[in-house]
């Protein structure tokens, strides 16, 4: 029998913390963030890096920005339980201090996976690290809002690709304590219910 996606992402989480990809983080950590919400979900959302709240709970959003997030679901009709979330860095940084370029290219083998087994049709970023991963040569500043149609190359079948729509938004922190950036994420959230209805 085949298995089924939770068993596979619990394998992914075992495979991170087998290969310890960065120990510097770990050891500062609590707990490996792993992700969180619904397995099936048409959209993943992706952070940056745990902070200070989420490492402590071990799950990704939880803090001050993830009730803002919570906030601008609720506009667009959505609960937690409707999309999945999780973050590039899956550790802690130190004092909250943005992740390395290394750690992102790091993790980003394992956040492939991780969108491999849950097969999103729409992937949500926030903020500019995030962004990167995908977009590399976009600048959030001009980039946010407007959906884009990517392949991404996947781990395990060579040759295969998923499609997905990255749709870049300003990082929810950011947004919170910048009244016109604030405005910004909350009109271009407001977007994403069409973005995923147009390509069901
Ligand atoms: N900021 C992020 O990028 N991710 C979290 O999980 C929390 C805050």
């Amino acid at each position: 029998m085949s298995k089924t996606k939770q068993q596979q992402l619990d394998e992914l989480q075992v495979q991170i913390e087998r290969d310890d990809p960065t120990p510097e983080l770990r050891e500062g950590a609590t707990q490996l963030v792993f992700g969180d919400g619904n397995i099936d979900a048409d959209i993943v959302f992706i952070g940056e890096a745990p902070g200070k709240n989420e490492d402590l709970q071990g799950k990704p959003f939880v803090g001050a920005s993830g009730k803002f997030l919570d906030e601008m679901l609720e506009m667009v009709g959505l609960k937690r339980g409707d999309i999945y979330i999780t973050n590039i860095v899956k550790y802690r940084p130190p004092n909250n201090r943005d992740p390395k370029p290394e750690e992102k290219k790091v993790f980003l083998p394992y956040l492939q996976a991780q969108l491999e087994i849950i097969q999103p049709k729409v992937v949500v970023t926030l903020g500019r690290h995030s962004m990167n991963c995908f977009l590399p040569d976009l600048q959030i500043s001009k980039a946010h809002g407007q959906p884009k149609r990517v392949k991404l190359a996947l781990k395990s079948h060579s040759g295969d690709v998923l499609e997905v729509v990255i749709l870049p938004l300003f990082h929810p922190a950011a947004a919170l304590y910048n009244p016109q950036q604030r405005q910004t994420l909350i009109d271009d959230f407001a977007a994403i219910p069409a973005i995923v209805e147009k390509i069901k």
